[in-house]
C-alpha cells in the first residue's frame, strides 16, 4: 500500500511538471504557429521557403499533439462529460480499432448485461481504448486476442486492494487483456510516465498510457497493470458510478441521418 501511495505521489510531481512545461511551451509553439502562418501568406515568398515554411508547419502541428496528450496526463484539458453507455462506446470503438489490427489478432468482447450510466468523455475514452488496443496491437507481432469485459463492482470502506484515493462506492470495472509478450516488473514500473517506451525513437513515443492515466483520473478512477513476460497483460480500470440519478444517455445521431436527400 505504501508503495502504491509513493508511486501516486510521483505520477503528481510528474503530472504537474509536464503540465507546467507543456502548458509554457504551448504558449511558445502559438507564437512559432502565428508567424509561420503569416509568412507561408506572404506573397513574395519564394517556392523553396514556402515549402520549407509548410514543413516547419508540419512540425508544430505535430509538437502541438504531444503537448496535447500532455496536458491531457497532468489533467490540464477539460473533459467534456456526459452521461456515457460504456458498453455503446466500446463496441464502437472496437469496430474502429478492428480496422488498425491485423487479421491474426482478434478482438473478443463480454460485456455486462446491466452496466450503470457513466459520466464521461467519449472522445477521451475513445482514445484510451484505441491506446490500450494499439499496445496490444504491438505487444502480439505473432497474433493473438484482445480482450475486453466489463462488470459492476462495489469498494468497500478500507478495501485493501484498492488505490487509497478511491471512495466506497459503486464502479464500473473494464478489464482489457492481450495474450501478447507482457513485459517485465522493472518495466511495468514505469509505463505510466511520459515519454517512457520500449519500442525505440520514432516507433514509440511513451505518450499513450500517461494519455490513458490522466484521463482516468480525470474520471475520477483508477488503473492497473499487472503483467507476465511471455504471457501477457492486463489493464483493470475502475470508473466511478455517479451517486445522483442521471438523464438518460443523450442519443448521437450517426452524421449521415442529418443529410438530406
Ligand atoms: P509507446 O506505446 O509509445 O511506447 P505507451 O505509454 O503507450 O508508449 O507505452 C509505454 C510502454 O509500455 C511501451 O513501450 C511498452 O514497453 C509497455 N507496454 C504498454 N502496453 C503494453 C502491452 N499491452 N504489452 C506489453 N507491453 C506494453
Amino acid at each position: 500500500l505504501e508503495k502504491q501511495l509513493r508511486q501516486a505521489q510521483k505520477m503528481e510531481a510528474i503530472g504537474t511538471l509536464a503540465g507546467g512545461v507543456a502548458h509554457d511551451f504551448n504558449n511558445i509553439l502559438q507564437a512559432i504557429a502565428g508567424y509561420v502562418e503569416l509568412m507561408i501568406a506572404d506573397r513574395e515568398l519564394s517556392q523553396e521557403h514556402r515549402e520549407q515554411m509548410v514543413r516547419v508547419n508540419g512540425a508544430v502541428l505535430r509538437a502541438a499533439e504531444l503537448v496535447r496528450r500532455l496536458l491531457t496526463f497532468s489533467r490540464k484539458v477539460e473533459a467534456a462529460f456526459k452521461p456515457l453507455d460504456l458498453n455503446k462506446q466500446i463496441l464502437a470503438t472496437m469496430r474502429l480499432l478492428e480496422r488498425t489490427l491485423p487479421k491474426m489478432i482478434s478482438i473478443e468482447l463480454d460485456l455486462a448485461d446491466e452496466l450503470p450510466v457513466i459520466k464521461a468523455d467519449p472522445s477521451q475514452l475513445e482514445q484510451i481504448l484505441m491506446n490500450l488496443g494499439t499496445n496490444a496491437r504491438d505487444a502480439m507481432p505473432d497474433g493473438g486476442k484482445f480482450f475486453i469485459s466489463t462488470e459492476t463492482v462495489f469498494l468497500a470502506a478500507g478495501d485493501r486492494s484498492i488505490n487509497m484515493n478511491l471512495e466506497k462506492g459503486e464502479y464500473v470495472q473494464i478489464t482489457i487483456t492481450d495474450n501478447g509478450h507482457g513485459m517485465d516488473q522493472e518495466t511495468s514500473q514505469h509505463i505510466f510516465e511520459p515519454f517512457f517506451t520500449t519500442k525505440g525513437v520514432g516507433r514509440g513515443t511513451g505518450l499513450g498510457l500517461s494519455t490513458v492515466y490522466g484521463v482516468v483520473r480525470n474520471h475520477g478512477g483508477h488503473i492497473e497493470c499487472f503483467s507476465e513476460p511471455g504471457l501477457g497483460t492486463t489493464f483493470k480500470i475502475l470508473i466511478p458510478v455517479p451517486t445522483e440519478k442521471l438523464p438518460e444517455e443523450e442519443e448521437v445521431k450517426p452524421a449521415s441521418q442529418n443529410i438530406k436527400g
